[in-house]
C-alpha cells in the first residue's frame, strides 16, 4: 500500500508569526511530499528486486528508505507536534518523566534547544522515548536517517560489525549473515512484535493495519 501525505491539521497560516504561511506550504505540499514520492518508488523498486530476485542495486535503495522513510515519519509526527494555540508546559506523565530524566522542566527546554541549534547542517531536534530503558532521551539527529527510519521499534537485529564474525568468518559476512538464520529464535521476535504492536501510535499517516 501507497504512503500518502497527511493534510494538515491546521491552516497554512495557522502558526503564525511564528512560522509563516510560505514555508509551511512548500514544507508541506513540494518538501514532505517529495519523501513520500520518494518512499513509494523506493519501496516499489525493492518489490521489483524481490520478484526478479536481483538485488544489485539493494544498497541503493536501502539508503532510499532510510532517508524519504525517515523523512515522511518525521514530518507526519512535526505536523500535529504543533498547534496556533501551543506552548506552555507539558502535564500529566510526561512532566513527571521530563522532570525524572532532565531534573526539570527548564533543564529540558535548554538541553533540548542546544541539541537542536547545534545541529551540523540539515537536522532534527528530538525527545524520544527509549522503549528499551522507558527513558526519555534528547537526540541532535544530523540528516534524519543514518540508515534507520525514526519510529521503528528492533524486533530482529544482527551485528555486522567485524568483531562479530571476523574470528570465525574473516571476510565472509555473507556467510556470517546466512548462518544467523540458524540461530534464530523466532519465539523472542514473535513476543517482541506483540510487544511493539501494543506501543503502536496512531499517526497522522492513514492507518496500515
Ligand atoms: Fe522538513
Amino acid at each position: 500500500m501507497a504512503h500518502t501525505l497527511p493534510p494538515l491539521p491546521y491552516e497554512y497560516n495557522a502558526l503564525e508569526p511564528h512560522i509563516d504561511e510560505q514555508t509551511m506550504r512548500l514544507h508541506h505540499d513540494k518538501h514532505h511530499q517529495s519523501y513520500v514520492d520518494g518512499l513509494n518508488k523506493a519501496e516499489q523498486k525493492l518489490a521489483e528486486a524481490r520478484t526478479n530476485g536481483d538485488f544489485a542495486l539493494v544498497k541503493h535503495w536501502e539508503r532510499e528508505v532510510a532517508f524519504h522513510g525517515s523523512g515522511h515519519m518525521l514530518h507526519s509526527i512535526f505536523w500535529p507536534n504543533m498547534t496556533p494555540k501551543g506552548g506552555g508546559q507539558p502535564g500529566g506523565e510526561l512532566a513527571q518523566a521530563i522532570k525524572q530524566q532532565f531534573g526539570s522542566y527548564d533543564g529540558f527546554k535548554n538541553h533540548f534547544q542546544a541539541a537542536a541549534t547545534a545541529v551540523e547542517g540539515s537536522g532534527w531536534g528530538i525527545l524520544a522515548y527509549q522503549t528499551l530503558t522507558d527513558q526519555l532521551v534528547i537526540l541532535g539527529v544530523e540528516k534524519h536517517q543514518n540508515m534507520n527510519e525514526f519510529g521503528c521499534l528492533p524486533l530482529l537485529v544482527l551485528d555486522v560489525w567485524e568483531h562479530a564474525y571476523y574470528l570465525k568468518y574473516q571476510n565472509r559476512r555473507a556467510d556470517y549473515v546466512k548462518a544467523f538464520f540458524n540461530v534464530i529464535n523466532w519465539a523472542d521476535v514473535e513476543n517482541r512484535y506483540r510487544t511493539a504492536r501494543s506501543a503502536r501510535i496512531q499517526a497522522s499517516e492513514t492507518a496500515r493495519a
